[in-house]
Order: structure tokens, then sequence, then C-alpha cells
């Protein structure tokens, strides 16, 4: 098994260039290893379920890119399909066939969705579907709930949860009193909170929105008839629930979280984002709803929303050859991947006398290093984060690269096979003797 050093002098003379002419030296918070310590890994290449980073390492990789490399990384079917799209142009700026194959794949799978916009990413997508609530119900405030993240949408990002709660932020400098002001924050799993805010609000509520089953403060699924709670109670006081299937779309199921949790005898939600897994890693997500309510959206309702790369040709390539390769077999193999790991990740923190929490939503899993049970964002935030970051940096050095955070899923893909798999195994034991430290 080739092991990662403890220093790795390529990656870090990259992280000094990009430092110089990046804020941070990255693209996206959550790269950074602030939060566990020392410098991020910068990729030349990434195969199946494997990176390999400047200094030539290679890592079992269960980040996944954040969920979207489902199929595992470079799958030859997407990389064809890229190559032939790409073949016939990057972008038209006019409509192109792809385009309403993706839409119609999505639509078959995710049964109340009759139609989709394409957007480029999960924060445009979450952005859209705020608006057309907004327009569709005449109402402005929003509830969210802690520990959620929805992009980086000004009013959505008070008490967010991944890079927000990577590095402790209540929320955002540069979000206005004003955008924050119609955002109503509640605690996540409490009907009662719900209740209270609609008791009071209810009028000026245009919509909930909710992590379909949360896994930006690692993962925190809806407790038994939580969902179904908020379908009630949104309907009865008319505002719309926008369940933000960003991470868990196509990922938990082929229908997403909604194909394990739905229907709900209260109905579906209104509307729907997508993301991640849809794009194959390229940028594309869309947002979705019944043909009735999608009619707001420009060029037939009121409601604006438009975009210069939307739907673009090659990203809808990629998305379409990784939902048409997620097949039940597919499926069946994230499940038992993903157990074998948390399955042996328990027995070795329980062995090295760690306390922790495992907890599911589908494929996804996270380890919370805590003794509680995680239903909140308060619950989560009892989890090591030390403890976490010992964790974490025994995985990279024996060659698995975990999120660099304690807050995020870890994902797995149809290509961590049998070799990847030992892998992980096989450096569990001392990485849970350096979290018990
Ligand atoms: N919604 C959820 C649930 C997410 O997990 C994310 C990203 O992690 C987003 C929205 C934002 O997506 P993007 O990073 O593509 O803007």
């Amino acid at each position: 098994m080739p092991s990662a050093p403890d220093s790795a002098p390529a990656c870090e003379a990259l992280f000094a260039r990009a430092r110089a002419v990046v804020p941070g030296g990255v693209n996206s918070p959550v790269r950074a290893f602030r939060s566990v310590g020392g410098n991020p890994r910068f990729v030349t290449s990434a195969r199946g379920p494997y990176l390999t980073d400047a200094d030539g390492r290679e890592y079992v990789d269960l980040i996944g890119s954040w969920g979207p490399m489902i199929l595992g990384h470079t799958h030859p079917d997407v990389l064809a399909a890229v190559s032939e799209a790409a073949g016939r142009g990057f972008s038209y700026g006019t409509p192109s066939e792809n385009e309403v194959a993706l839409a119609e794949e999505i639509v078959a799978r995710v049964e109340p969705v009759e139609q989709v916009r394409l957007v480029s990413s999960g924060t445009e997508a979450t952005m859209s579907a705020l608006r057309l609530a907004r327009g569709i119900t005449g109402r402005s405030r929003v509830v969210k709930f802690a520990g959620c993240y929805h992009g980086h949408v000004d009013a959505l990002l008070a008490a967010a949860g991944s890079g927000v709660a990577t590095f402790g932020l209540p929320d955002s400098a540069g979000v206005p009193a004003s955008a924050a002001a119609e955002t109503i924050v509640l605690p996540y799993n409490d009907v009662a909170a719900l209740e209270a805010a609609f008791d009071t609000d209810g009028e000026h509520i245009a919509a909930v929105i909710t992590e379909a089953a949360p896994g930006n403060m690692g993962v925190v699924p809806p407790l038994p008839g939580f969902t179904e709670a908020l379908r009630r109670i949104t309907r009865e006081h008319g505002a719309l629930l926008i369940s933000d299937e960003v991470m868990t779309g196509f990922r938990c199921s082929r229908a997403g979280w909604y194909g394990l949790e739905g229907p709900y005898a209260a109905g579906a939600p209104d509307l729907f984002t997508f993301g991640k897994v849809m794009g194959g890693g390229f940028p594309a997500a869309a947002f979705g709803a019944p043909a009735g309510l999608m009619a707001a959206l420009a060029p037939d309702g009121p409601v604006y929303q438009a975009g210069t790369l939307s739907g673009n040709p090659v990203a809808t390539a990629a998305g379409l050859a990784t939902l048409r390769g997620c097949t039940d077999a597919v499926y069946a193999h994230l499940d038992h991947a993903a157990k074998t790991i948390a399955d042996a990740a328990a027995s070795a923190l329980t062995g090295a006398g760690v306390p922790h929490t495992i907890q599911w939503a589908g494929s996804m899993f996270s380890i919370f290093i805590t003794d509680r049970t995680v239903t909140n964002y308060d619950d989560a935030k009892t989890t090591n984060a030390p403890a976490y970051a010992a964790f974490f940096h025994s995985m990279l050095d024996q060659g698995v690269h975990l999120p660099p955070s304690a807050f995020e899923a870890w994902f797995v893909s149809a290509a961590h096979d049998d070799a990847a798999l030992d892998r992980v195994l096989a450096a569990l034991p001392a990485a849970a003797r350096a979290a018990s430290e």
C-alpha cells in the first residue's frame, strides 16, 4: 500500500503559489485544511476511487468532489460522453437536445417533479427556487434550519452548515441585515419550533427550505415524521416547501431522499433542488416542481431567472451519462461500500475507546466523535473536532483522503472496489488510536 508522507513538497509549493493569487489558496473554503491543520493536497489526476496528488501520492478518495462522483472518477462512459459532446461544441447559447434529455431523466426519477430549469450550481438552484417561492406566494420570509447549507445565497447563509460550520461562523459578513431579516432560523427536527414560527409569522412566510436529509452538519437524517410535519404545516399556512436535494439527489436512491422517504401522506414537497450527481462532476444543477408552479418562471411567467451557461452541452452530457450509469446495482454497491467502511470505523473507534456516533442518509454517512445521538446542529457541535483532525491526518498519511472537516458526509462511489476498501480498512485502527490520544 502506498503511504503518504508527512510532508508533501510539491503540494506545499503549489499552495504557496496559490495563496499569493487566490484568497486562502483555495477556490472554495472547505478545501482548505483550516479546521484540521496542514495544507491541502493538489490533485493532478483522479481515476476510479483514487486521487493522485502533485507529489505522486495516491489516496482512496472519500470526498468524491463533495458528492458528484458517484460512479468514481473518469468513468469511461462519462468520459466518452463528455469527449463526444465537447467535439460538437462547448456552449451554444441556444437550446440543445441533451438539456431536454437531462430534464426528462430527472422528471422520470422524481415523481412530483414535472418540469426542471437547469442552472450551473446548487447555489443558483436554491436561490432561484426561493425567488420562485416568493414570486408565487407574494410573501418574503423564509424558514431555514440551523446547520443546513443551501449554498452561499445571502438569505440562506445564517447558521449554515458546511464551511460556515467548519469555521465556526455564525453567518457571513457582507450579507446585508435586510437580506437576513427575512430569514427565520430554527433548530432542525423541532416541530414545535416550526409550529411556533408559523403561529407568529405564518402569513409572511413564503417557504420553508430544508436539506432533504442534512449532510452539511455531518449527516443528520430527519426524525420519523419530521418531513411529514414540514409538509403539513407549510400547507396549512399557504407556504411552499422546498426540498434541497443538491447533495442527496440521485445519491440516496435513484429518486434521491424522496425515493427513500416519500411520498408523504401530507403530500410531496412543492419545489426540489438538485446538483452534484446530476452534473457528473461538471457544473449542472436544477430546480423543479409541478408544471403549474414552474409556469411562474420567465419566459412564461413573471419570475425572472437565467444563465449564460445553463444547460451547457458538455455538462448535460456528463450528467446524463452519470444518471444513466446509476443502476440498481450501483446503489446496492454504494450501500455495501459505505457499510463496510462504517462498520470497520465503528469497531476501530470502539477498540480505541473513542466515543462516536455514525449517522446515515442512504449511503451517505458521517462519524461524529461524540457520545450523543445527533438530531440537530447543537448536537453536531459536540463532535470532538481536534480528535477528528488527528483521525483525518492519520488516514491521509496512510493514503485515504477524508473530508477535511468534522461536519461533512463521507462519499463512496461505484468504483470503490475491494482493493480500495481494503486500503481504507487497513488505515482505520491507527487513525482511531490517533483520535484517542
Ligand atoms: N445545497 C446543498 C444541500 C449542498 O450540499 C450544496 C453544496 O454543498 C449546495 C446547496 C450548494 O451547491 P453548490 O456548491 O453547487 O453551489
